[in-house]
């Protein structure tokens, strides 16, 4: 019998938005880690944690890991909300190295074993013309990786205007560009035309709308970009409408990739079980930690969707591996996500993931296989930056108007 003794929270990166969840066993120096990571409502997600999950965990048998997911996710009585979701994945994740620890195993191995070897990745290119792009996406080739998102600079790019060209009404919120759906339904596909000029279909490319458009202009875009063959469209349509899906099916195969923004594990099931989209990428951290994802890669395959759980912006390397884990024991894996670390912040998490030439490896030590230095974590916070909010871009239309991001 292991039971759970304590369960803490360390902040960690430049602006503390990293929070890293250590739970604690009665074993000598046995505990696990694991990713509750909220770049927006960090605190909120410290004190469900703190003031609510560790005093409901603390005496628990630490390998009950499924009626522990089940206990938490409707402890709260009102459920599927991020902040929740995202302290419940943080213990899970943890209870999951504990496991993996004691059985002398990666997580992975418990999962079922590995079904590939490595986890392959896709990485970020951008450039704030198709020059710029295409010399990324050519770095990014040569690095090995066989599939590469292209952006204009930031999301949304290719759809601003500035504002000093444009007709605003009296009173609109006026920043110095906005937001345009035809420009950008006019701008991606020729950046994707000129993208394949230049490098031709021997590579493998992805683009991510962030759901900045009106349903009918992504149906519109999915449709436009069909000649270019992505190997996936990501988030054409905003979480709330989804339904839209049916009617882009309907008119093009672009694939479809789908699912950073959900938290309710009820949310993909139509999606999946309609073959709507290609691509789940729910994060690990929102739907609650390994336990609901290697259920929900388990219902990807029953459909032929695949799995590419979101990383990149501002995940941990704690909720990486937890992908990778998963991704190594499910066949509906598709691709993950590439990271943007520094290496000092590598540095404080010893047994992190490696990246070569296009492929993550894990460490391959028992649990996880990830660990936190708890002195280097603590040297990575930079005091200024550390109370720093954080809101999501607020872009607008022309008539002041926000743009859902
Ligand atoms: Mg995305």
């Amino acid at each position: 019998m292991t039971r759970i003794t304590g369960v803490r929270v360390i902040r960690t990166r430049a602006d503390g938005s990293w929070l890293i969840v250590k739970v604690l066993t009665d074993q000598a120096g046995l505990y696990g880690i694991g990713s509750a990571s909220d770049y927006y409502q960090r605190e909120a997600v410290a004190a469900v944690i703190e003031h609510n999950l560790a005093p409901l965990l603390v005496g628990r048998e630490a390998s009950a890991i499924e009626d522990i997911w089940q206990t938490v996710y409707a402890s709260g009585y009102w459920r599927n909300g991020s902040v929740t979701n995202t302290a419940l994945a943080g213990i899970d994740m943890a209870l999951w190295d504990i496991k993996g620890k004691e059985a002398g195993m990666p997580v992975y191995q418990l999962l079922g074993g590995a079904c590939r070897s490595a986890v392959m990745a896709y990485a970020h290119a951008g450039g704030r013309d198709d020059k710029e792009l295409e010399e990324d996406v050519r770095r990014y080739m040569a690095e090995g990786y066989q599939v590469i998102r292209c952006q204009y600079a930031v999301y949304g790019g290719g759809g601003f205007l500035p504002s000093e060209t444009v007709s605003t009404p009296r009173g609109a919120n006026r920043p110095t560009q906005v937001f345009d759906d035809e420009a950008y339904l006019e701008n991606v596909p020729a950046m994707f035309e000129r993208m394949r000029v230049g490098l031709g279909f021997g590579i493998k490319l992805t683009h991510d709308v962030h759901e900045h458009l009106r349903p009918q202009t992504a149906v519109q875009l999915a449709k436009r970009l069909e000649p270019y063959r992505l190997f996936f469209l990501e988030d054409a349509l905003a979480p709330e409408q989804i339904a839209w899906y049916r009617l882009m099916r309907q008119q093009c195969t672009t694939p479809q990739a789908m699912g950073e923004l959900f938290v309710n594990p009820q949310e993909w099931l139509p999606l999946v079980s309609e073959r709507l989209i290609d691509y789940l990428r729910v994060r690990v951290s929102k739907a609650g930690g390994i336990t609901p994802c290697r259920k929900l890669a388990a219902v990807c395959e029953a459909f032929g969707v695949h799995t590419a759980w979101q990383e990149g912006g501002d995940n941990d390397p704690v909720n990486q591996v937890a992908a990778m884990h998963l991704d190594l024991a499910s066949w509906s894996f598709g691709i993950q996500e590439e990271n943007h670390f520094r290496p000092q912040e590598l540095e404080a998490f010893p047994g992190h993931a490696e990246l070569s030439g296009g492929y993550l490896y894990l460490s391959g030590a028992p649990g996880l296989g990830i660990d936190i230095d708890e002195d280097r974590a603590a040297a990575l916070v930079d005091p200024e930056a550390s109370g720093r909010l954080h809101f999501a871009a607020e872009d607008r239309r022309a008539d002041g108007s926000i743009v859902r991001p």
